[in-house]
């Protein structure tokens, strides 16, 4: 007991004098940043300059063994600026400690992680989320993850991520918004609110509750040929300009702390030691002030793509203004040997230098490097009962209703079937990149069971495994494996049930692996097996919804053709379960609105909506091959279900477009109204969209782009007269010499429910104005 009550008070003591210590740490009035960074750099050697530069995965440095790792070496010798994948509050203080203590100098390092879509509350996956069209949830979503993860001591994360693509072959699109750089912009200056805090950019005050983000992958990456990963992208610049660089843009302006360079070649140059990139536009023309890292491994990657060894793209990496190496140690190996050979500058070590000191201090990590290490927090602050509520309605938002014939919602009564092989998967639940969930998250078998218990049977069958090549089913389940059986006898049980069942719900599609990094697919229909057993449910001639499981558009030409109601419902995150339930049983309508086109055929792709005209366009609709026009002979040039789309239980009617004016006066702006009247029996949301065309142009121009969106919730039988303001901002683009321009003449202006079926009407703008990029 003696020994016990003495222990207690060694250890009381030890917290007390740590904790004493840290306040007094937190205490010290600070001198302003440039002041206080010059001082400090002012002590530090070209070693522990280039130390800041260095970020490494956490390895084995976990608590216990973290004394002996390389990375605490490191640690110890100021090699080090900032960590990777270290979870766990106790750990993250303890390495904090470490750095703190045990370096020369004490300075604090950046712990980071891919909170991409949740902490421990999931988010659905961001492609779905972009779908929601929900600025304020989805800023609110982002919220919520820095909240959790700075409860569990992390403040940096790798997110938002707001690559354009218009290549669902490429696996990341699950990470990003989808195919369009205005809602992308939205999107993503709405995530880098959420994490970083009303404060437009970080500084000292940051919140604890929030983290710093770091916008990628900068640039193009989305641009990959044939939607292989990591693949060559080639682009021109007018292109990257108006269609592919406005979301990173949105971000900076937005006030990221951080930036990540991207695999991919620019202009046949790595992003990541792509001075243009990185300096001319990123720092001189968009104005951006935090630090740039590199992707994973990406200076050493620069040697398989020909620039050179080791020494020789470390130091192009540097020049271009790359400024922390993510896990090549290329620049701790080499750049003090370019230094002494004169092929570096100490100027460019110290510029990279000053801007980590720079982050550091706006996280307030000087003022007091524990400042994010509250153990308390995370009982209370993780996967709470309120972040929960806010994910379950947010993924109730994000599904896409892309047929119904008669057959949804379903009532809670009589036998229901739930066959597939995605119904009750555990390890398909947070969809992809998820690392920091933990938890087991409910299944939809388990949501539904909950949410039928005492009003209808509920039977199950997994009824086919993903796919029938064991091969391909391991290579898409990496990290979550999922177990196998005979589709032969998974076929009969399915088939059993379902003959009992009064209706039967299919939960089919893809695993969470098979889209996401290095996830590309060159097929993109469902599987052979499930859509076999689809085939012989359909057979018993049954009401039957199919729930597309997808990180990506899929190709479902065959089922929109055979099956009666779909519902894409993505990767709905720890609430799929009962986000579903509230769907399928009608306690909420779909709403939920494609942003990116799904394809017909697989041949189609690339398809998206804000393409050029050429100059034998086929009109838009066109049924049949029409010879010497830009189309198939053997598939229409429509995607099967376009941009924007997305089914309701009710319908709205859209009235015709009324204007403020049909020209808009110089410097000033006009509006366009329609009245949406709910026609239907449900109370439901509608995401209206704003469309327009710059008719004639200095270079040819989109044949319609994205430029407004309201969400609105109408009663059964309301009407709403919703407004957007169309300023001569909205009508700008990039011109052939990259000026900012918007030049006069006509505009069509298009409203919808989706970007194929608008209203349509014109106007004129008379005034030319430019803004000069270079
Ligand atoms: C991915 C990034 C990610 C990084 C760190 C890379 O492989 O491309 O998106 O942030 O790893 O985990």
């Amino acid at each position: 007991m003696k020994r016990l009550l003495l222990l207690v008070t060694v250890a009381l003591s030890v917290i007390m004098s740590f904790a004493a210590k840290n306040k007094k740490k937190a205490q010290q009035p600070l001198k302003p940043m440039n002041e206080f960074v010059t001082e400090l750099m002012g002590k530090m050697t070209v070693q522990e300059k280039i130390g800041q530069l260095n970020l490494l995965p956490s390895g084995d440095i976990q608590t216990g063994v973290s004394e002996n790792s390389s990375v605490s070496e490191a640690i110890r010798n100021g090699g080090l600026g900032a960590i990777l994948n270290l979870k766990g509050v106790e750990n993250i203080q303890k390495v904090q400690q470490m750095a703190v203590e045990e370096s020369r100098l004490g300075i604090p390092l950046i712990f980071g992680m891919d909170v991409i879509h949740g902490y421990e509350t999931i988010f659905p996956i961001p492609l779905a989320l972009a779908c929601s069209w929900d600025i304020p949830a989805i800023e609110q979503s982002a919220r919520i993850a820095a909240k959790e993860a700075t409860a569990d001591g992390l403040f940096w994360t790798y997110s938002p991520m707001v690559d354009i693509s218009i290549d669902p072959r490429w696996g990341r699109v699950a990470e990003g918004a989808g195919e369009d750089p205005f809602l992308g912009s939205r999107i993503a200056e709405a995530m880098v609110r959420g994490y970083q805090g009303k404060l437009s950019t970080i500084n000292s005050q940051l919140s604890t509750d929030n983290m710093m983000a770091c916008l990628k992958h900068y640039a193009l990456y989305g641009g990959s040929e044939a939607g292989r990963d990591y693949n060559t992208v080639d682009m021109s610049r007018i292109r990257m300009y108006n269609q592919y660089f406005p979301p990173y843009k949105a971000a900076v302006e937005a006030g990221v702390g951080s930036v990540m360079s991207s695999f991919n070649t620019v202009d046949y140059v790595p992003a990541t030691g792509n001075r243009w990139l990185l300096t001319d536009v990123l720092r001189q023309q968009w104005k951006f002030d935090g630090f740039v890292v590199t992707d994973y491994g990406a200076i050493n990657e620069m040697m398989n793509h020909g620039m050179g060894n080791q020494q020789q793209v470390a130091a192009l990496a540097l020049k271009a203004g790359t400024d922390m190496d993510m896990c090549s140690e290329a620049f701790t190996v080499t750049l003090e040997k370019s230094l002494q050979e004169g092929k570096i500058t100490m100027e460019e070590i110290d510029q990279a230098c000053r801007r980590v000191l720079e982050a550091k201090y706006k996280l307030g990590l000087f003022h007091d490097p524990y400042r994010y290490c509250d153990k308390k927090r995370r009982a209370s602050d993780i996967y709470t009962a309120e972040h929960r509520e806010a994910a379950r309605n947010l993924a109730a938002e994000t599904f896409v209703l892309l047929k119904n014939n008669h057959v949804l919602p379903l009532k809670k009564q009589g036998t229901i079937a739930l066959i597939g092989p995605l119904a009750d998967t555990k390890n398909n639940i947070p969809g992809s990149w998820a690392p920091t969930a933990t938890y087991q998250y409910p299944t939809l078998r388990e949501g539904m069971q909950k949410a039928l218990e005492g009003k209808a049977t509920l039977l199950y069958a997994q009824g086919s495994n993903i796919c029938r090549d064991s091969v391909l089913q391991a290579d898409g389940s990496f990290y979550r494996s999922i177990p196998r059986g005979d589709d032969a006898m998974m076929k009969q049980d399915a088939l059993a049930i379902a003959r009992k069942a009064d209706v039967i719900v299919c939960a089919m599609g893809e695993l969470q692996e098979m889209s996401g990094e290095c996830a590309s697919r060159s097929d993109l229909e469902l599987f052979d097996v499930q859509r076999e057993l689809l085939e012989e449910l359909l057979k018993l001639n049954k009401p039957l919804v199919l729930l597309n499981f997808a990180g990506r558009p899929t190709v479902l030409t065959w089922e929109q053709q055979h099956v009666p109601a779909i519902l894409n419902v993505w990767f709905a995150g720890s609430e799929t379960g009962d986000a579903i339930c509230d769907v399928l049983f009608g306690d909420k309508s779909p709403s939920g609105k494609l942003t990116m086109s799904m394809p017909q055929n697989m041949g189609q792709i690339p398809v998206y909506y804000n393409h050029l005209n050429t100059g034998r366009p086929v009109e838009e609709g066109t049924q049949k091959f029409v010879k010497f026009q830009s189309n198939y002979l053997d598939v229409r040039n429509e995607p099967l279900y376009p941009f924007g789309y997305g089914l309701s239980y009710t319908t709205f009617e859209y009235s015709d477009i009324t204007l403020s004016s049909e020209q808009m006066p110089a410097n000033g702006s006009i509006t366009a109204s329609v009245t949406i009247k709910n026609t239907g029996n449900y109370d439901a949301d509608e995401v209206v969209q704003l469309y327009i065309r710059d008719v004639v142009g200095s270079i040819s121009r989109p044949v319609k782009e994205l430029k407004g969106f309201q969400r609105i919730h109408l009663k059964a039988g309301e009407s709403h007269v919703v407004t957007f303001t169309i300023t001569p901002d909205l009508l700008k683009f990039y011109d052939y010499n990259l000026n900012y321009v918007l030049e006069p003449g006509e505009f069509e202006v298009m409203i919808g429910p989706n970007c194929r079926d608008v209203k349509k009407t014109e106007f004129i703008s008379p005034s030319y104005h430019m803004t000069k990029m270079n």
